[in-house]
């Protein structure tokens, strides 16, 4: 017997001694194994599957979020072109939310979007190369600035002796409702002259009626577009909507409501 042989007979006997002494501990411990690979394999399993809705889960929401995405990116677009910020529409029928724009300060506390004031700069600089002295005598107004007009238009009303409806009424003729009037939008200017005189006054609206739409101004309240504007003819409103819808404005003769299809 080589000393392989007998190393093996050594073990093969060791293993029989030892495995009839132990064999309810060894079928004990094979169950335990056993059972220990079947939880281990129902652990994986439920892992894989776990990882699986997961995946689900976040492929899904992914391909949901990068919808919204797509979606309010097509809203947003679409809402860009087609209100453009300089067409923007304020009247009765379409309040605006109280909202700030970034101003420009101009003279006498007035202040206009700064998006528009560079146009407004070289409309004024040419009237006053021609002789004119135009000045901005009102503009951009907050939601309690607007609210602050009316008030005190109605209190004046009241101290002639109006009621308070009447007066109210009578105020709203003259004074847009808080929410509805252009100057909240910045884009509005009231123009007058520096020296007040109702002819220099006259010269100024004058020139800016036969010239504004080329820097994207319109006059915005044209007699003969009361029944559209539903404001009476206002020779000193001025409203910015860009050099392109003023021009075409002014070839159609339309007002903002026309221009937009809103008439
Ligand atoms: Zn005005």
């Amino acid at each position: 017997m080589g000393a392989q042989q007998r190393q093996l007979a050594r073990r093969q006997s060791y293993a029989r001694g030892y495995g009839r002494a132990n064999s309810q501990r060894q079928i004990e411990a094979a169950r335990r194994r056993r059972r220990k690979r079947s939880y281990a394999a129902k652990m994986l399993c439920a892992a894989a599957a776990a990882l699986v809705v997961f995946a689900c889960i976040f492929f899904v929401h992914l391909d949901v979020s990068a919808l919204e995405v797509q979606q309010s990116q097509g809203i947003s677009s679409s809402i860009e072109s087609e209100s453009d910020w300089r067409l923007v529409l304020v009247n009765d029928a379409h309040p605006m939310d109280p909202y700030k724009p970034d101003l420009t300060q101009l003279r006498y506390g007035e202040a206009v979007d700064s998006r528009c004031y560079l146009d407004l700069q070289r409309m004024f600089d040419d009237m006053r190369a021609a002789g004119l002295d135009p000045k901005v005598n009102s503009s951009y107004r907050s939601r309690q600035q607007q609210q602050k007009v009316l008030d005190e238009t109605i209190a004046s009303y009241m101290a002639d002796g109006l009621s308070r409806s009447s007066a109210r009424e009578k105020a709203l003729k003259t004074v847009a409702e808080p929410g509805t009037s252009e100057h909240e939008t910045g884009l509005a200017i009231d123009v007058t002259s520096e020296s007040q005189g109702s002819d220099d006054k006259e010269d100024v609206w004058n020139w800016m009626v036969e010239h504004s739409w080329e820097y994207g101004w319109i006059l915005r309240y044209p007699a003969g577009k009361e029944h559209i504007t539903g404001i009476d003819n206002e020779p000193w409103h001025f409203r910015y909507v860009g050099a392109e819808a003023a021009r075409a404005m002014h070839e159609r003769g339309q007002c903002l409501e026309e221009y937009l299809g809103q008439a």
